[in-house]
């Protein structure tokens, strides 16, 4: 059995985006009442740093990290649309890039095999220089550039399972070798990029991998994507860290996503990439929540990864059921990135 470390703590609860947002309190209380409830022998149970404001810059603009700063000392303020801020909601962000650091350094530091963080407010959409889609700072990819600058890794990778392409981590990464990205999603939909021919650009041209999928795929699909297009990108890549942006909202009981992926089909993803992970990187993997709005799929979904997380790696992969519906997405997959890969 493997040890997953686990970051949780209530402190997430209290950032607050406004009477009826989706993304509210209530979706990490049930992850954290469903982490009480798992087998305690085999979890680490961590408590989130604060990221210092130096690792929130690894990613973005010293400008807007004294934005979010100073929407601290307003009642309410409003990025976007969707995106607001109460007067806890800079400390909470914090405590958000925090966590998902707290969880790689278990890892890399050799406290736990991998780990899971119970984080918010979400990061994927997360700009350098800007507020979107509920996120404020980009959890996961300040995690990948840590990494990076302060633990001397050369090459990391995400996956990005949320049912919404997460743009800003693309955005960030995109000219870059030092990061793959690769993200699974519902297209057309929300934020809008994530399309086939985007793979990068420069010296990151080949190392951003997009499987946009229309509405009412599910598990069949997601897991040929990653048999098909995934493993054998991430096999030539040899990513020394693996980091997971899970959103859960690609689930079927979600309200906002339009896709049908299963608690189960979740775990069998992450089986995967626990498999590829420990193939490339002595199994170094490290989760992050980002959306999932359904309070009941969010629970299902977040335990049935965090069991997942804690089986050894040699066990079989689940078969996969046939998908078919999405090989013509996965040949045209192919045909903008056999520049850059061999399938
Ligand atoms: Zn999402």
């Amino acid at each position: 059995m493997l040890r997953t470390a686990l970051v949780s703590d209530r402190r997430y609860l209290k950032h607050f985006a406004g009477r009826r947002h989706p993304e509210r309190p209530a979706r990490v209380a049930v992850m954290n009442e469903m982490a009480e409830q798992l087998g305690r022998a085999r979890i680490l149970a961590l408590s989130p740093r604060e990221a210092s404001v130096e690792e929130l810059e690894l990613c973005h603009d010293p400008a807007y990290v004294a934005e979010v700063e100073r929407s601290a000392s307003m009642p309410r303020y409003d990025f976007d649309p969707d995106t607001h801020a109460s007067p806890d909601s800079y400390q909470t962000a914090r405590l958000a890039a925090g966590g998902v650091l707290t969880a790689v350094e278990a890892v890399m530091d050799g406290a736990a095999d991998n780990a899971f963080a119970i984080v918010r407010p979400p990061g994927h959409h997360a700009l350098a220089a800007r507020a979107m889609g509920f996120c404020l700072f980009n959890n996961v990819a300040i995690a990948a550039r840590y990494l990076i600058r302060r633990r001397g890794l050369k090459r990391v990778l995400v996956v990005d399972w949320d049912v919404h392409h997460g743009n800003g981590t693309q955005d960030i990464f995109y000219d870059s070798a030092e990061v793959l990205y690769f993200s699974t999603h519902q297209f057309p939909f929300y934020p809008g990029s994530g399309r086939l021919d985007e793979v990068g650009a420069g010296g990151g041209a080949g190392y951003t991998v997009n499987a946009p999928m229309p509405a009412k795929f599910g598990d069949n699909e997601y897991l040929r994507v990653f048999d098909d297009v995934l493993a054998p990108v991430v096999r030539q890549y040899r990513p020394e860290f693996i980091l997971i942006s899970a959103g859960f909202d690609a689930h079927f009981r979600d309200p906002l996503g339009g896709m049908r992926v299963t608690e189960a089909g979740f775990s069998a993803l992450a089986r995967r990439v626990k498999r590829l992970a420990a193939e490339c990187c002595g199994g170094r993997m490290a989760a992050a929540l980002e959306g999932g709005y359904d309070l009941k799929a969010l629970a299902d979904s977040g335990r049935s990864v965090i069991e997942e997380l804690g089986r050894e790696a040699g066990e079989p992969l689940a078969r996969v059921g046939d998908g078919a519906r999405v090989i013509p997405i996965i040949e045209r997959s192919h045909y903008f990135l056999a520049r850059y890969w061999k399938f």
